[in-house]
């Protein structure tokens, strides 16, 4: 996942726009993840000072389950992140622990595999909706709500049932 900045470097522009799709091709964090193994990147890097500032968005689908029917589908997020691009890394810049992204840049490239990575796992939504006005799934007779109906609701709901409930705590 290299994005190729030699000529923007050696040219007199301030800023230069990006987009790539790209393969991840790790299996095991394809497996981890249930990640699609293609994914968007796109960013605007500026110029500023000696160095340079990536302001990069990854967009990214994984096999997902919704938590609220339980069925498989298809969630698409959308994950943004800076990082800076310097010609050089010294020691204090590896061990540094703020949350400042920094990234080497080598023979006019920057390798962004392992941040685009991290940004993938570190934003993967623990719950999510296959849809927002999802259903859900019936407790009562487990029937997935969108797409049948179940005879439960209204039996749930009857005003006897409030009197047996009634009955029962006693
Ligand atoms: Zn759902
Ligand atoms: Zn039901």
């Amino acid at each position: 996942m290299l994005i190729r900045i030699n000529k923007f470097l050696a040219s007199g522009q301030i800023s230069l726009k990006v987009s790539e799709n790209f393969e991840i091709d790790d299996e095991d964090f394809l497996s981890k993840t249930h990640l699609h193994k293609s994914i968007g990147f796109s960013g605007d890097i500026f110029k500023v000072d000696e160095s340079l500032l990536l302001n990069g968005t990854v967009k990214y689908t994984f096999d997902d389950e919704c938590a609220r029917c339980l069925a498989p589908f298809d969630n698409a997020v959308e994950t943004k992140f800076e990082a800076l691009l310097l010609h050089q890394l010294d020691e204090n810049d590896e061990n540094d622990d703020d949350d400042e992204i920094k990234l080497k840049i080598t023979d006019g490239c920057v390798d962004l595999e392992e941040t685009i990575k991290q940004m993938i796992y570190l934003s993967m939504p623990m719950k999510s909706l296959c849809k927002k006005d999802c259903k859900g799934i019936c407790h009562n007779c487990g029937v997935n709500l969108n797409h049948e109906e179940c005879k439960c609701e209204s039996s749930l709901t009857d005003p006897r049932f409030d009197k047996l409930k009634d009955l029962l705590k006693d």
